[in-house]
C-alpha cells in the first residue's frame, strides 16, 4: 500500500464516524501523492501521519439559562490541529449539526488554507452544537457568555485566535470579545471578526466574498473572461454570499440566485441595488428568512424546501458562474452534472467543503475552472491576519489600503497554485496546487522542529 493510502486507511479505522474528516483527509492527501516521490525525508519524518492528527482537542460543557429559566447544556469543541508556521487560527461555528469530524474536517482544511495566505497562521476550528436559531438576544449573549466560560483558558492572541463562521458574525463575536476581556482583563487581539469600535478591521465583513470573487475573476481571466454579463449562482444568504453578491455586481455580473435552509429564490433580474439591502437587514437585524424577499419582490419565484442547484437542476437555469456559499456538500454529482449541462464555466467555493468529491470531478472532467475553497474562500481568514496585524501595531488601516492587499493576496494565492500545480505535474489543476503549496511550508516547518 502507498504511504498516501496507509495514512487515510488508518485515519478511517481510528475514528470510524467522523465522515465530513475523511472526506477532507482523502482529497488533500491524494493530490499531496507527487510530493512524496520528492520529499523522502517527509515520508522518514512520518509527516503525512503527523499533519492528520490534531495538535489538541478540547471538548467541553456548556450550560447556560434560557428566558425563562431553563437549563440547557450544549457542547463545545476547539480543535487546534497544527500551530507548525503561527498561532492557532479559525473560526467559531454555531449550528446544531456541529459535532467532532466536522471540526476536524474544518480545522484540517484550516492548515492548507492559512498557509496559502502567506501569513503566519496554524490551523483551527470551533464550535457548538447550540441553535442560535429562534435564540432572544439574551440567550445568545447567556450562550456566548458560556461558551467562553471554558474557551478562554485555551485561546490567547499569541496561541490561538478565534473567528466567526456559520451562526458567529460580528454579534457573536462581539458578546464573546467582550466576556473574555472581562475576565482576563485584557484588551488583545484574541479574537477577529471584532466591530471596529473595538479593534476590529474595515473590509474583514466583506473579506470571505470578497475574496471568493477575486479568486473566482483571476481564473476567469486565465481565459481571457471576466465577470460582466455573466449569470452568477449564489448559495446561503449569511456573510460569505451577501458580500459575493455585492462584488459580483460591482464586477458587471448578475446574480439570479440565494438560498438560506428552509429555501431559494431565482430572481432573474438580478439581485442588486436596494434588494442587497433588504437581504443585509433580512438576515442580519431581522434574521428572517429569505422566502420574504420574493414576497417583496414580484419578479423573484420562491422554491421552499430546495436548494439553489437542486433549483438550477430541476428548472435548467442557465449559469455561468457558481459561488456556493452555504455549508458542505451542498453540490453532489448530479447538482454538478446539471451545472455542466446549463453552462457552468467557473465554480468558486465561498464555503467549505461545498462540492462532493463526484461533483468535483465532474467539474474538472469538464474543464471547468474550479477553485477550492481552501483557496477561495482564504480571503477572509487572511483579512482575520491582517486585523491582528492591525491590534499588535495599535492601528486602522483605511478600507482601501486592506482591499488592496485583500486582492493582492488572492493574486498571489491564485499564482501559487497554478505555480505548485505545474511543478507537481498537474497543470490547470487547482486543487491540487492548492493542496500542495499549503502543505509544503507546513510539513518544512515541522520538519525543522524535529520530531515534537
Ligand atoms: P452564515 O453567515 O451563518 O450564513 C450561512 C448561510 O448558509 C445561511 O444563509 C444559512 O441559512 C445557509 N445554510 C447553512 N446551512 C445550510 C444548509 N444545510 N442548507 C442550506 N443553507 C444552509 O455563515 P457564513 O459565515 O456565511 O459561512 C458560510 C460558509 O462559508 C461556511 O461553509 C463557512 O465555513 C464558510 N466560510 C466562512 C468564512 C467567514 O469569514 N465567515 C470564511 C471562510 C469560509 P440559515 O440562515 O437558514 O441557517
Amino acid at each position: 500500500m502507498s504511504v498516501i493510502s496507509d495514512v487515510i486507511e488508518k485515519v478511517k479505522e481510528r475514528d470510524p464516524n467522523e465522515f465530513e474528516f475523511h472526506q477532507a483527509v482523502e482529497e488533500v492527501l491524494r493530490s499531496l501523492e507527487p510530493t512524496v516521490q520528492r520529499h523522502p525525508e517527509f515520508v522518514k519524518a512520518k509527516i503525512y501521519d503527523r499533519i492528520v492528527e490534531p495538535d489538541r482537542t478540547i471538548i467541553f460543557r456548556v450550560p447556560w439559562v434560557d428566558d425563562r429559566g431553563k437549563v440547557h447544556v450544549n457542547r463545545g469543541f476547539r480543535v487546534q490541529f497544527n500551530n507548525a508556521i503561527g498561532p492557532y487560527k479559525g473560526g467559531i461555528r454555531f449550528h446544531p449539526s456541529v459535532n467532532l469530524g466536522i471540526m476536524k474536517f474544518l480545522g484540517f482544511e484550516q492548515i492548507f488554507k492559512n498557509s496559502l495566505t502567506t501569513l503566519a497562521m496554524g490551523g483551527a476550528k470551533g464550535g457548538s452544537d447550540f441553535d442560535p436559531k429562534g435564540k432572544s438576544e439574551s440567550e445568545v449573549m447567556r450562550f456566548c457568555q458560556a461558551f467562553v466560560r471554558e474557551l478562554f483558558r485555551h485561546i490567547g492572541a499569541d496561541i490561538d485566535v478565534p473567528a466567526g463562521d456559520i451562526g458567529v458574525g460580528a454579534r457573536e463575536i462581539g458578546y464573546m470579545y467582550g466576556y473574555y476581556k472581562k475576565i482576563m482583563n485584557e484588551h488583545t487581539g484574541v479574537f477577529t471578526g471584532k466591530h471596529l469600535a473595538y479593534g476590529g478591521s474595515l473590509i474583514r465583513p466583506e473579506a470571505t466574498g470578497y475574496g471568493t470573487v477575486y479568486f473566482a475573476a483571476e481564473m476567469l481571466a486565465t481565459r481571457g473572461l471576466d465577470f460582466k454579463g455573466k449569470n452568477v449562482a449564489i448559495s446561503g444568504s449569511g456573510n460569505v454570499a451577501q458580500y459575493a453578491v455585492e462584488k459580483v455586481n460591482e464586477l458587471g455580473g448578475r446574480v439570479i440566485t440565494l438560498c438560506d435552509s428552509s429555501s431559494t429564490i431565482v430572481d432573474e433580474e438580478g439581485i442588486c441595488g436596494d434588494k442587497c439591502e433588504f437581504v443585509k437587514e433580512l438576515k442580519n437585524v431581522r434574521r428572517g428568512r429569505i422566502s420574504e424577499y420574493a414576497d417583496k419582490y414580484s419578479g423573484a419565484v420562491c422554491y421552499i424546501g430546495d436548494s439553489v442547484w437542486d433549483v438550477i437542476k430541476e428548472q435548467g437555469i442557465k449559469v455561468d458562474v457558481a459561488l456556493p456559499c452555504a455549508t458542505q456538500n451542498e453540490i453532489d454529482g448530479t447538482h454538478a452534472q446539471a451545472l455542466v449541462n446549463n453552462g457552468c464555466m467557473c465554480v468558486a467555493e465561498g464555503a467549505n467543503m461545498p462540492s462532493t468529491p463526484e461533483a468535483v470531478k465532474i467539474f474538472q472532467e469538464n474543464n471547468v475552472l474550479f477553485g477550492p475553497g481552501k483557496a477561495a474562500n482564504a480571503g477572509g481568514v487572511a483579512t482575520s491576519g491582517l486585523e491582528m496585524s492591525q491590534n499588535s501595531m495599535r492601528l486602522s488601516w483605511t478600507r482601501e489600503e486592506v482591499d488592496r492587499r485583500l486582492l493582492q493576496i488572492m493574486k498571489n494565492i491564485h499564482r501559487a497554485c497554478l505555480d505548485a500545480a505545474e511543478r507537481y505535474g498537474s497543470t490547470g489543476d487547482y486543487v491540487t496546487g492548492a493542496n500542495i503549496a499549503g502543505f509544503i511550508k507546513v510539513a518544512q516547518a515541522m520538519l525543522a522542529y524535529g520530531v515534537v
